[in-house]
């Protein structure tokens, strides 16, 4: 089975790994830039299943499970291609800076509990000790364990590196104008003038899927994130959510803060409002880094779905065309499970009984739902 990918992103790149594992014969992968330097270069790479829910549905379940999924990929990935993607559980904290935030982590704390979500209560106190440099401001917190990061650059490196190492053909600069569909069967895909024939073709195109795929499943639209990053600050050992922002604290000293939520099109300048803002949660909950300037600042497009949940499967009505995309937030989360199920898909035709809440409806269906 020869497969053509278009998009050359975490999701794309981590889907030509998988079916190359899983024996798929010529594998190519049309990047219209350069590979990794989207949305999957601009993420803070957090491994959060479990800080941001209080439900276990679908959802939870597929990130949870790509989450434990990651040793074992970031150990493979070291082994194929000398590449340390960083990956690191040392856990994720919430803060909370006022009554009323505690009372709400308190809450969210025990409906998490009741949903069988693993999660530490934690003190003022209990903050303290873990985490000295946080603001003595903070009067709570919860840690989620096994939660944590990985160096997302470092990510799509390996796997563009293993790309090279295993006859998975990256072709850059090469933008997919349209995809080729002859009597309900996708063929291919046209780009610089040329057809890419295959016998499957993934579209892993990010915020910009629809506009290959228009309205053959649910539309998917950018939503932009700006982010800081300061260096030479190695005080800190979790990544930290609080203050309307979260603080990941890299390897090499780099601290990295976010995000932006913005609807701006395509646009990824970076602006004087969303730094100032950045800057603001940053210096709350660390008032070490009051009037230290940030050394690096970008912003990324994150591929948002009709619905805020991932499309991971075969398109309805076209044989041999497929998706992942929409991926949001949790795009370097769930890379791992995304690579098996669509892997699953495209040679076996089928996808586990978990993942059929992702499987795409059509754009028509889901307008009408
Ligand atoms: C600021 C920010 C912070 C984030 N933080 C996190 C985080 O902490 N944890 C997490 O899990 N996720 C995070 N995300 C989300 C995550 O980055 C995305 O969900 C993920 O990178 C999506 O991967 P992708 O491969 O689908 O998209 P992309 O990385 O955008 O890749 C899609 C690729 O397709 C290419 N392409 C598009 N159209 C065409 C075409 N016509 N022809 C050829 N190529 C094409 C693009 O050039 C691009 O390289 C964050 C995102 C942002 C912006």
């Amino acid at each position: 089975m020869n497969v053509l990918i278009i998009g050359g992103g975490v999701i794309g790149l981590a889907a030509a790994r998988e079916l190359r594992v899983a024996g798929a014969g010529r594998i190519t992968v049309l990047e219209k830039g350069r590979a990794g330097m989207e949305s999957s270069w601009a993420a803070a790479g957090m491994l959060a299943p479990d800080a941001e829910t209080e439900t276990v549905d679908a959802m939870y379940r597929l990130c949870r499970r790509s989450n434990e999924l990651y040793p074992e990929f970031a150990a493979a990935l070291l082994d194929e291609t000398g590449i340390d993607i960083e990956l690191d559980r040392t856990g994720t904290i919430c803060a909370a800076f006022s009554d009323d935030e505690a009372d709400q982590l308190r809450e969210r704390h025990s409906a998490q509990q009741n949903a069988g979500i693993q999660a530490d209560f934690l003190s003022a106190e209990d903050m303290r000790k873990l985490e000295p440099s946080l603001s003595g401001d903070i009067v709570a917190g919860a840690l989620y364990r096994d939660n944590g990061q990985v160096e997302n650059r470092k990510l799509v490196q390996g796997l563009s590196e293993f790309a090279q190492r295993n006859a998975i053909e990256v072709i850059e600069r090469s933008p997919v104008d349209e995809l080729i569909i002859k009597n309900g069967e996708a063929i291919g895909a046209r780009c610089n003038g040329r057809i890419f024939e295959a016998d499957a073709v993934l579209v892993a195109a990010g915020a910009w899927s629809s506009v290959l795929l228009e309205t053959r499943c649910p539309r998917v639209t950018p939503v932009k994130g700006q982010v800081i990053a300061f260096e030479n600050y190695s005080s800190l050992r979790h990544v930290v959510y609080g203050a309307g922002g979260y603080l990941v604290p890299r390897r090499d000293g780099r601290l990295l803060v976010g995000a932006t939520v913005e609807d701006a099109g395509f646009n990824t300048d970076v602006t004087a409002d969303g730094v100032l803002s950045l800057r603001g949660s940053a210096e709350r909950l660390l008032p070490g880094l009051a009037g230290r300037e940030p050394v690096d600042k970008w912003a990324g497009l994150r591929p948002f779905a009709v619905g805020g949940e991932p499309l991971i499967g075969a398109i309805p009505g076209v044989r041999g065309l497929f998706v992942a995309t929409g991926h949001y937030r949790n795009g370097i989360l769930l890379a791992p499970v995304t690579a098996k199920l669509i892997t699953e898909a495209v040679l076996a035709g089928s996808v586990p009984d978990f993942a059929r809440p992702f499987l795409p409806a059509s754009g028509k269906e889901a307008a009408a739902s």
